[in-house]
């Protein structure tokens, strides 16, 4: 398997660093999310029976082997596209954007980056784009 991990980051300072380190940490998290999901979908194409013990607990609702085959795939594009943000944001504390809401510019709050530190909308602007299917509301 390819190594992500490999990319030179610049150094940040002071509350950047802070940011960076929580991005960071996140992205190794997803990093090592994709593995586990990577080789429980290789493990599904080699023995198509196998039932790992532990493994299925969250997906336990979720009848066929086959869906359970989806849900993995569906699991690695996601978090394929988190590190993406991940990634996006960590650009963006370069240029000095990090943090604003791309939709009303505003700051989003540090509580909510300390959560989501790839997040590119404030609370606000996220659920107004919710409730219209992930697009901007005129
Ligand atoms: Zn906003």
């Amino acid at each position: 398997m390819k190594k992500s991990n490999d990319k030179k980051f610049p150094t940040f300072t002071g509350k950047k660093k802070e940011y960076f380190d929580v991005l960071m940490e996140a992205r190794e998290m997803v990093v090592k999310q994709v593995k586990f999901h990577t080789d429980e979908a290789l493990n599904y194409q080699k023995d198509s029976a196998g039932e790992k013990a532990g493994m299925a607990t969250h997906m336990a609702d979720l009848g066929s082997d086959n869906s359970r085959h989806d849900l993995e795939l569906r699991l690695l594009t996601e978090e394929g596209n988190i590190v993406e943000l991940i990634e996006e944001a960590i650009q963006r504390l370069e240029s000095g954007e990090y943090g604003k809401c791309f939709d009303c510019s505003c700051e989003i709050p540090h509580e909510r980056l300390k959560i989501k530190p790839y997040a590119r909308f404030c609370t606000k602007c996220k659920s107004l784009r919710e409730k219209n299917e992930g697009f901007t509301p005129d």
